[in-house]
């Protein structure tokens, strides 16, 4: 899926360039359409070099924009535009006086840049193998492809002919998510249990509808943090290689960008990492009781699967709950899955009780938003999975049966998904996509 990405690099104008050379402290606030933040700043890189430009040093690491909203600035909401239509767009600002020269560059004849490095490591990445059980030892040999979403009830419920959609890694032409399908064996899989501990662990959900226990919740809720912890890890490493890889071939530009890059990623990883270690006690203890559950229900069969986790930072009446970008302090994590049931299934959130001011809040928001209404819940519910949800499947038959128009509305939410370098609009939760799914929640139960 191809994002809009906005930083901002200090530039100097390189020889034999006459043009604007009396101009000092000069800034360029790139927009550029690209797959990752990375490659993004690999385009621009280039760009600017053959615009007669010399990147120097990062003012502003890459954040994933939504919409012209997001600038006050008429110039650059135009570079924003031009940037979604041609790839690129590049305002340059000098101190003394604007500039506001925009150019604007065709993605289609740009010379690509060549990001081999890049997809090694990546590729390396992908067949990283671990066990996150807190018991995790020297016997952790068999590592598996473990399932993320429920398989026996939830991925082959939804399957048909054993394939259901999730998205694809390569986008579409036009630069917008894309879904493909793939085999229930393959989906929504990662490497972060061996196979003794993933069979151990997970049982009692593999194998059993939804029984609103709290050791049921914590398990759904244990995976997806796992899961997350297997993909931010990897992150992590792959800006701490390329960091490495530009200091050994001495581009300094790129080495600052990805020294900025591994930084922030660590960052995200940080709060991660003590909640699972708060998970791991839980467990370890037996004490399921310390995480707090709201399940939704929905007596229709489900046509999504999912499971993810989100960082509250806007509730769904578009409020403030914490800030995402303050990495001092420790951030509320809340997951949500969706489990069968023996009538239908139930999107489970559940968190830690160390987490639960930010956890009750951000539902009891839920509830105010829709006022009552088990329809406008489910729209609600529908918003977020596809709007805060990486991890997800969708069920052959129902997607066959989505209005084009309507494919188009959820493949452009969907499209805004991912990086923790995110510029949110404060109303993602508030509105949008109402009407499609269908869901109707019809009960709602909950811990505490
Ligand atoms: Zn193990």
């Amino acid at each position: 899926m191809s994002d809009i990405y906005f930083f901002a690099v200090s530039v100097e104008r390189k020889k034999g360039f006459s043009l604007y050379r009396e101009l000092e402290d000069v800034v360029a606030h790139c927009f550029v359409k690209s797959v990752d933040p990375v490659s993004a700043c690999m385009r621009a890189d280039v760009f600017l070099k053959k615009d007669g430009w010399e990147p120097c040093e990062l003012q502003l690491p890459p954040v994933k924009v939504y919409g012209r909203k997001d600038f006050d600035d008429e110039y650059f909401s135009e570079a924003y535009e031009k940037s979604l239509k041609q790839g690129m767009a590049i305002i340059y600002k000098a101190q003394s006086r604007e500039v506001s020269e925009t150019t604007v560059s065709d993605a289609v004849s740009e010379k690509k840049v060549n990001p081999s490095k890049f997809h090694e490591v990546s590729a390396k990445l992908r067949n990283r193998k671990v066990c996150y059980h807190p018991e995790a030892g020297e016997k952790c040999d068999n590592v598996i492809r473990a399932h993320s979403i429920q398989k026996s009830r939830g991925l082959k419920s939804i399957s048909k002919n054993g394939h259901v959609y999730r998205l694809s890694h390569k986008p579409q032409e036009d630069g917008a998510a894309d879904f493909k399908l793939i085999g229930v064996e393959k989906a929504s899989t990662f490497q972060g249990f061996c196979k003794t501990h993933d069979n151990e662990l997970f049982e009692l959900i593999d194998n059993n509808d939804f029984d609103f226990s709290h050791e049921q919740a914590f398990l759904y809720s244990y995976r997806s943090i796992c899961r997350e912890l297997y993909v931010k890890e990897n992150q992590e490493t792959l800006m701490s290689e390329m960091r490495d890889h530009f200091e050994g071939i001495g581009d300094d530009h790129l080495f600052k960008i990805f020294s900025e890059l591994s930084i922030g990623a660590g960052n995200g990883l940080r709060s991660l990492n003590e909640t699972k270690v708060k998970y791991d006690q839980v467990f370890i203890e037996q004490a399921f009781g310390d995480i707090e559950w709201v399940a939704l229900h929905i007596r229709r069969p489900p046509s999504l699967m999912f499971s993810g986790l989100m960082y509250p930072d806007f509730d769904f009446l578009g409020r403030k709950l914490q800030e995402i970008n303050d990495f001092e302090t420790f951030l509320r994590l809340v997951t949500f899955c969706s489990a069968p049931c023996r009538e239908g299934w139930v999107c489970v959130f559940s968190w830690h009780k160390d987490h639960a001011d930010i956890g009750r809040k951000f539902i009891a928001s839920l509830a105010v938003s829709s006022e009552g209404s088990s329809q406008a819940i489910g729209d609600s519910l529908f918003r977020l999975v596809i709007s805060g949800c990486d991890n997800l499947v969708i069920a052959p038959g129902w997607w066959g049966k989505v209005g084009e128009e309507e494919k188009e509305k959820i493949v452009g939410v969907f499209s805004n998904v991912g990086s923790p370098m995110t510029l949110i609009d404060e109303s993602y939760l508030k509105e949008g996509l109402e009407g499609i799914s269908g869901w109707e929640v019809d009960e709602i139960y909950q811990s505490f």
